[in-house]
């Protein structure tokens, strides 16, 4: 059993579980002692949603960021490619955006689980526990201080004050995707699927031009107030992103085909048709 599973399995049997409205006390800054030591040697699993953030507080391009930033671990578990933060080829493998005396050089665009912490959440499909309730559990790290201090919160207290509430959404669109029930039922992805996923989820600047210089436009029914937001909003591109990949892993009909393409389909289809009789 690897790590991942082992302390997913600790999760479920032995953190208590917390609701939004429960309290715990929790404190973070350069006042303490600890202040950066989260920040190094640690497995940071990066959604869209963070690269895109990051990627455009850092002002890099997405296939730049992605190799620069990013390594995608091997997980035979794993059908869809996850990627993980690269911490600093170092001795203490530091984050490559934390500043000794400033902390978080990204802050405003850190991941998901850098707000979240020291809170985890856990859902059922990710456990592949059907009956549990979704809820939340405290990560006790040896080096963190702030566990021990008095600062009271609620878990949605903290969840506010770390602007996590702007992730929900595309945290949501994300479990869609990867805790998918058709994944727990045996569907296998091919190559060619998941290199649609990596491209319209993670690297969208490759995506942009996808949907703009082939015969994507021609093949889909796209209506002109949607085509507009997905040549310069980036939020727009990655909802777009998460249907398209609905679409191609799952079959689901979240974008409208065209007639031109309907019937190259319904040709193809003959073709193929003809050739096995
Ligand atoms: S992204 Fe920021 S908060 Fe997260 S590990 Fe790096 S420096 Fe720390
Ligand atoms: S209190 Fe914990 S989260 Fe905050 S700086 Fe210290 S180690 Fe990091």
């Amino acid at each position: 059993m690897d790590n991942i599973q082992k302390l997913k399995e600790t999760i479920l049997k032995e953190y208590p579980r917390l609701t939004e409205v429960d309290p715990f006390c929790f404190e973070c800054g350069p006042h303490l002692e600890c202040f950066n030591a989260c920040c190094a040697d640690v497995n940071i699993f990066l959604t869209p949603y963070d690269v895109l953030r990051m990627r455009r507080a850092l002002g890099l391009g997405s296939a730049e960021f992605l190799a620069r930033h990013t390594i995608i671990p091997f997980d035979k578990n794993q059908k869809l490619p996850t990627p993980l933060l690269l911490m600093n080829d170092s001795e203490k493998k530091e984050c490559p955006f934390v500043n000794a005396k400033t902390g978080c050089t990204i802050y405003y665009d850190r991941p998901w689980p850098c707000r979240m912490y020291p809170l985890g959440m856990a859902s059922p499909a990710e456990y592949a526990a059907p009956e549990m309730k979704p809820f939340y559990y405290i990560l006790r790290e040896d080096d963190c201080g702030g566990l021990a201090r008095k600062r009271p919160w609620t878990v949605r207290e903290w969840m506010e004050d770390q602007g996590v509430m702007a992730y929900q959404e595309f945290g949501e669109l994300f479990k869609s995707i990867t805790l998918n029930k058709a994944l727990s039922e045996g569907w296998t992805t091919n190559e060619k699927q998941i290199s649609l996923y990596w491209v319209s989820l993670y690297d969208l600047d490759v995506f942009r031009c996808f949907i703009f210089e082939s015969s994507f436009l021609r093949r889909f029914i796209i209506d002109s107030k949607t085509i507009q937001s997905l040549k310069s909003d980036d939020e727009a591109l990655l909802r777009f992103g998460f249907n398209y990949v609905k679409m191609v892993l799952f079959g689901e009909r979240t974008i409208p085909i065209s007639r031109e393409a309907e019937a190259k389909v319904r040709a193809a289809h003959t073709q193929k048709t003809k050739t096995n009789g």
